[in-house]
């Protein structure tokens, strides 16, 4: 017996489990996958620093070390980007080959089957540096180390299916694909309607339990090419051959695309990309039940594997894409911006220049900063599902802004397509990211806080199991526990959030961090005031917040850089303290600051109960939203850190792909090395009011040497900004040879006059 349970608590819990929304079994899976790590403590409201920064950095095996030299540098000189996009449509054969020889698509599969049993920061280094060469090489060797067959059999597979399936993965004999999307079932996969009946069939000559599949995938990556197609369908057991239930739901097997009924289609084409990707069909294809992954006993429990499974992948691959475009745009952008001149010097030395060139260096710090976090947490073995999800929308989106950037500084250079571009395909790359492994607007407004208010905060998830707990006894002892719990919480972040809110974080808690403390009191500030308003909205909105999609999106905002920016100061803790690159540092904390104020006052501003936003303003923004984002000042120093070959900017842009072909990225390292080499004859030059470096020779304002140096960087200059240009008949088949296209227009301009 216990007075404040059953006479306090008790008339609560049943108001609660009167209201609380019904969540159906893919959410409640959904919520259910991967584990919590850093965004806990976020959500606390009092993050422990110390415990992040005691955290081991990801580091690399010298096994891993050797790979990265060795065969991802020898496959990086074999792409040549320009061809595999416009001549070919495909990679070569002999990169093909390659790839498989080497066990890239068995970067993740334990040694014991084959694999190459790399760790998930091995992986995203692999797929890091590839990418910055060739987009399709990078995600046709990133796919099958992603969702797919290899991760589901890794994880949920018999003994003998991986036994039978991991080594012939591992080097390529079979080419996996996963699919899941269908035509009526996109961001909603969960409502496929393509479907797995059991029944006996024959197979290889014998009667077996099995399924008879239908189905119809698009956009499948690698499904052109697969041989082993990882399947999701709904199973149904009509005849109630293995129990009494029909609808069993959601299931994954293995198809091996070579069986009766299994029809693979043509090609899409994605945003002209092209690594393998098109839709396929099933129709009445028979497997046995020992092809669903994990087996029999694994039937309608695919949902829950898939969110598993993507509980980690999804902070792998488009995080380390994403991370490789925006380090790539920061090392070229900062290099043509210093080599391009107009109205007579560097464009670099612009303002306008210098703002959007900051916003690229610094976003390459901070994406790299938490691509580095997220594969410490997956190399120790989590799978932090609320941070992979923001992984996947943040990484992406700053990529966006990073490529259009890049794509704006270097204007017509970037614009015009041919070999000697070096960004457009990463440019009409970037709607992919935006889309696949969960496309963004949906992350951003249903996932990032949906999932982390539920899964990262202290006592919600124990509250809302306690509220569905079938015996009601033992759930409102539950609930007791835990409701309580969240009173003291609530009440302690209340008093906190104040506190810390009203002295502009001053004593808010904080490492010695030198430099950086100063961004750790802001960081526990703002974190218990988003700890007070994600309770203060659960408690008013309950399960309406869900449909508040603009609400959730901005409590996912701040979430999201409380994580990137809790990144950044982590990786300047590990790189040393550097004091070059404390711009990046100031450029990312203040940029996130100002979207973390402005995010508050609109939540403030438009949560429904009005006494509650009016309550939560006067306590966590008594001053209104006062960041303005960083000043002129640090924006120009950071984007300095990409103008002059230093240290600083090697750090920033560390382990591209860089193959020396004299082509488009090639020439620019060139280029910049020249004239940041030369910048003294320049000035010489500029003072002399001189271009021609012959008269200035002459004249003794510059030595010979000094003469064949600008000279030789002018030349390299002038190699840059060639852009190309092709025969009409290279560009169109209407026009067999280039003398057709005058007569062409000219036929064309006749039958114009003749009416
Ligand atoms: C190049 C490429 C490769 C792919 N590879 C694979 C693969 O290998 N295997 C596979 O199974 N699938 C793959 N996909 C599919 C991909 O995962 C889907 O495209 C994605 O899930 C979105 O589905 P959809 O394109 O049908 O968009 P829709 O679901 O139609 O969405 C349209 C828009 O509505 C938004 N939206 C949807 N619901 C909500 C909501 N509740 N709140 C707010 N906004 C919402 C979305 O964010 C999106 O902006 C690939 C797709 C592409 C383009």
């Amino acid at each position: 017996m216990s007075f404040r349970r059953d006479f306090v608590t008790k008339p609560i819990f049943s108001w609660a489990r009167g209201v609380l929304p019904q969540m159906s079994d893919t959410e409640r899976e959904a919520l259910e996958a991967g584990d919590v790590w850093w965004d806990a403590d976020l959500f606390t409201g009092d993050p422990d620093w110390s415990k992040l920064l005691a955290f081991p950095p990801a580091t690399l095996t010298d096994e891993e070390k050797a790979f990265l030299k060795g065969p991802v540098e020898e496959l990086c000189a074999m792409l040549d980007d320009w061809k595999i996009n416009w001549e070919w449509r495909d990679l070569p054969k002999e990169v093909w080959d390659f790839v498989k020889r080497e066990k890239f698509f068995g970067m993740i599969i334990p040694k014991e089957f084959g694999g190459l049993g790399f760790s998930p920061y091995a992986h995203s280094e692999v797929v890091r540096k590839v990418s910055t060469r060739s987009l399709t090489a990078a995600v046709t060797v990133m796919v099958p180390n992603s969702l797919g067959p290899g991760e589901l059999l890794m994880r949920f597979g018999t003994r003998e299916q991986q036994e039978r399936w991991l080594p012939r993965l591992a080097d390529g004999r079979d080419i996996p694909c996963f699919g899941l999307t269908s035509p009526e079932a996109g961001s909603d996969a969960a409502s496929m309607i393509d479907s797995g009946i059991i029944c006996k069939g024959n197979f290889e000559g014998h009667e077996v339990l099995g399924l008879k599949l239908n189905w119809h995938k698009r956009y499948i990556t690698l499904g052109p090419v697969s041989t082993l197609l990882g399947l999701a369908f709904k199973a149904y057991d009509p005849d109630h051959l293995v129990g009494a239930q029909e609808d069993l739901g959601i299931t994954v097997a293995l198809i091996p695309t070579q069986l009766p009924g299994v029809e693979i289609g043509h090609r899409h084409l994605p945003a002209m990309q092209v690594f393998q990707n098109g839709p396929n069909w099933g129709r009445d294809v028979f497997i046995p039940l020992d092809y669903i992954i994990g087996g029999q006993e694994r039937l309608g429990q695919g949902w829950k594997m898939l969110m598993t499974a993507l509980a980690a992948g999804r902070g792998i691959s488009l995080p380390s894409l994403s991370a490789a475009g925006a380090a790539f745009a920061a090392r070229t952008t900062g290099a043509y911006a210093r080599i391009r001149e107009q109205f007579g010097i560097s464009i670099s030395k612009f303002e306008g220049i210098e703002e959007p060139l900051a916003r690229i260096a610094g976003t390459a710090y901070l994406l790299d900063a938490a691509r580095r976090l997220t594969c410490a947490a997956l190399n120790a073995g989590h799978h932090p599902a609320v941070i992979s999800g923001i992984m996947k929308l943040q990484a992406t989106e700053r990529m966006r802004i990073a490529i259009d950037d890049a794509m704006d500084i270097h204007g017509g250079k970037a614009v015009i397509d041919g070999p000697q571009n070096y960004l457009g395909s990463l440019y009409r790359s970037v709607p992919v990211g935006i889309t696949v492994e969960g496309a963004n607007i949906l992350t951003r407004n249903l996932i990032v806080f949906g999932q982390g208010a539920i899964r990262a905060h202290p006592y919600l998830l124990d509250e809302m199991n306690a509220l569905g707990e079938s015996d009601r006894a033992k759930g409102l002892d539950a609930f007791d526990k835990a409701f309580w719990k969240h009173v003291g919480h609530s009440f302690a972040t209340l008093f906190r959030a104040f506190g810390r809110s009203w002295t502009f974080g001053a004593f808010a808690s904080a490492p010695d961090a030198g430099d950086a403390t100063q961004f750790y009191r802001q960081l526990s500030r703002y974190s218990s005031a988003f700890a007070l308003c994600a309770d203060m909205a659960l408690l008013t909105l309950g399960g309406a917040l869900k449909r508040k999609e603009m609400l959730s999106a901005r409590f996912g905002d701040i979430l999201s850089e409380l994580y990137l920016l809790s990144a950044a100061l982590k990786r300047w803790e590990e790189e040393g303290r550097q004091a070059e690159d404390f711009a990046a540092l100031e450029w990312c904390m203040a940029t996130g600051f100002r979207t973390i104020e402005n995010r508050f006052a609109e939540i403030c501003a438009n949560l429904p109960n009005r006494f509650v936003g009016t309550l939560l303003k006067f306590v966590v923004q008594p001053f209104g939203a006062r960041v303005l984002g960083p000043s002129d000042r640090v924006v120009q120093r950071c984007a300095q850190l990409v103008l002059e070959p230093s240290a600083a900017r090697d750090r920033l842009t560390a382990d591209l792909a860089h193959v020396d072909d004299d082509r488009g990225f090639a020439r620019l390292e060139k280029a910049f090395l020249l004239v940041t080499g030369s910048d003294d004859v320049a000035r010489k030059l500029r003072a002399a009011r001189l271009h021609d470096w012959h008269e200035a020779v002459k004249k003794g304002i510059i030595t010979q040497s000094e003469g064949e140096r600008i000279a030789a960087a002018r030349e390299a200059v002038a190699k840059v900004i060639e852009v190309d240009d092709f025969a009409p008949e290279a560009l169109s088949p209407i026009y067999k040879k280039s003398g057709d296209v005058h007569q062409f227009f000219q036929e064309l301009g006749e039958q114009r006059a003749a009416g």
